[in-house]
């Protein structure tokens, strides 16, 4: 089950930039920043910092899905602009893979995305098209970045995590508008967060019913749909033959 290994929507993921200054109650990636092999205060922390370093050694293969930075978020007010372009000017030094970017600055990730890398060169995305941008929708206060993704041009892939879900159901009509809007080509869903396995206590009859729902609404508007395992056997089956975007 599940078309990928990392969290079914990614081959691997990659964490050259740790932490973030959010905050949420749920965050799954601050309570296993500090857990790698290589664990650095920084990361125990959550703190928003780079580990450039880790570039250097990261193989890249081609068409393989990265989930980067996923241990916080690349586009943290926290982190300057040079060093975030840093990070794309890697990317682009590794164009083999496919960059899947999470943020909730989706209008500075825009900006930045545009800048040509390393400050020459052309414009970054028309350039380079392996990048998958997307955002999480858990409440009303990340509307505005649902929205963001929107204005993005046609060719840019773009997807919404509605992870954790269990606040956010049934979404309502005006939240549904812009989610259209935004033309989400594919979608994670879940009721916990982060990438484990275990089904979340407060699972309940009412949440399946609601997570069915809003899968079947997102495919409606074409939107390929991951659930993740956390959603139960039965919703979870039907990514089997699922491919994304
Ligand atoms: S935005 Fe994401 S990474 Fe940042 S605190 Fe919230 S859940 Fe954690
Ligand atoms: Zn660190």
């Amino acid at each position: 089950m599940g078309r990928y290994a990392w969290n079914d929507f990614a081959d691997r993921s990659f964490n050259p930039a740790v932490g973030c200054s959010r905050g949420c109650d749920y965050c799954w990636a601050r309570r296993f920043a500090g857990r790698g092999m290589h664990p650095c205060l920084d990361c125990k922390a959550f703190k928003v910092h780079d580990h450039f370093e880790r570039w250097a050694k990261f193989r890249a293969k081609a068409g393989e899905r990265i989930a980067l930075a996923f241990m916080g978020d690349l586009f943290d007010p926290g982190r300057k602009s040079s060093a975030i372009c840093d990070h794309i000017a890697w990317m682009d030094r590794k164009p083999e893979s496919v960059y899947l970017l999470q943020t909730r600055h989706v209008r500075r990730a825009m900006k930045l995305l545009s800048m040509p890398p390393a400050g020459e060169g052309a414009p970054f995305w028309p350039k380079y098209p392996k990048i998958e941008l997307g955002t999480s929708f858990c409440g009303p206060e990340d509307i505005a970045n649902v929205r963001a993704l929107g204005e993005l041009p046609p060719t840019v892939v773009r997807f919404v995590a509605f992870e954790p879900c269990d606040s956010i159901l049934p979404i309502p009509e005006k939240s549904w508008r812009v989610i259209r809007e935004a033309k989400p080509n594919w979608a994670y869903i879940g009721p916990t967060t982060g990438p484990q396995r275990n089904r979340c206590e407060s699972f309940a009859e009412l949440l399946v019913r609601d997570i069915a729902e809003l899968g079947l609404e997102l495919e409606n508007i074409g939107c390929k749909v991951i659930y993740k395992r956390s959603c139960g056997p039965d919703l979870y089956a039907r990514n089997e033959g699922v491919t994304i975007p």
